[in-house]
């Protein structure tokens, strides 16, 4: 699997010069398999800069497919759609797997950000591409281009979001992000859940501090992502989600933390960043 980061900031796009280098745009991941298949995480403003990639390919043409996996209906997880190239061009074929619990609620929440109000396009059915909605099963593992994907649903502050393990060929990449802990830190089907994953991708939105006074908004800090790391025996941690108020300097102190807490455990760190690739 090759990962790569489009949109790694948390809730509200944040660029700017203090955001130049992690990047201001919110969540979406890609996934590549191994055979050519293609796997979108979150469709946060990042994903407008995915979809123009990919115009230079097979979705340009309207020969491309790829499965998307929303994690919840959060702004920062949704409002790179209607800016995503790839749904406008005929032929193209997405198959979407969210949350809701059934396929009308996830399109009902998917069409609500198309009301005229909010946005031109006025309705998904002004896609042209085949846009499919599913709500996906919870810890079932089901098929996503030749990925084995099972989810968890995990409280975010008043609502929840899905947790994706995706494995191909033996490997492992988990992808956590909005999580909402109770104050004792990561759960126990939680940790089971990302189990010695090669990679597990955590919610470091918080520096403790400021998790303290912000509980009801449902992130982790990256102390709970550490000691998910840690207590998973995960090998490598991917920060991810910063708050859209801190600088590339702040994330370079999480980043620094992470680090420290984890090199005498033998797990390695790396920090989301727009336009890295991973390879897992
Ligand atoms: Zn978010």
């Amino acid at each position: 699997m090759k990962v790569r980061f489009w949109g790694v900031r948390g809730s509200i796009p944040a660029p700017g010069p203090e955001t130049n280098r992690y990047g201001g745009n919110t969540a979406c991941v890609s996934v590549h398999t191994s055979t050519g298949g293609l796997v979108i995480i979150d469709m946060g403003t990042g994903l407008m800069h995915l979809g123009n990639a990919l115009m230079a390919g097979a979705f340009g043409k309207g020969q491309g497919r790829a499965t998307i996996l929303l994690s919840h209906a959060h702004w920062d997880h949704i409002q790179g759609l209607g800016f995503f190239a790839p749904v406008f061009i005929k032929g193209n074929q997405f198959t979407v797997w969210g949350p809701g619990g059934s396929p009308d609620a996830l399109e009902d929440i998917l069409e609500g950000q198309m009301d005229p109000n909010f946005s031109p396009l006025q309705t998904l059915k002004n896609f042209s591409a085949a846009f499919d909605v599913w709500a996906t099963p919870l810890g079932v593992p089901f098929d996503a281009e030749g990925l084995k994907v099972t989810a968890r649903e995990h409280p975010h502050g008043a609502t929840t979001a899905l947790a994706f393990r995706i494995e191909e060929a033996g490997r492992s990449f988990v992808y956590a992000s909005d999580v909402g802990y109770p104050e004792s830190g990561p759960t126990p089907d939680a940790i089971e859940f990302y189990r010695g994953a090669d990679t597990l991708l955590h919610d470091t939105t918080y520096i403790p501090e400021h998790q303290a006074t912000r509980r009801n908004r449902g992130f982790s800090c990256y102390e709970d992502a550490v000691a998910a790391a840690i207590s998973a025996k995960a090998k490598r941690l991917v920060t991810f989600h910063y708050d859209q108020d801190y600088s590339d300097d702040d994330v370079d102190q999480i980043v620094a933390a992470c680090k420290r807490s984890l090199d005498p455990h033998g797990i390695a760190v790396t920090p989301a960043r727009e336009g890295d690739e991973l390879e897992i």
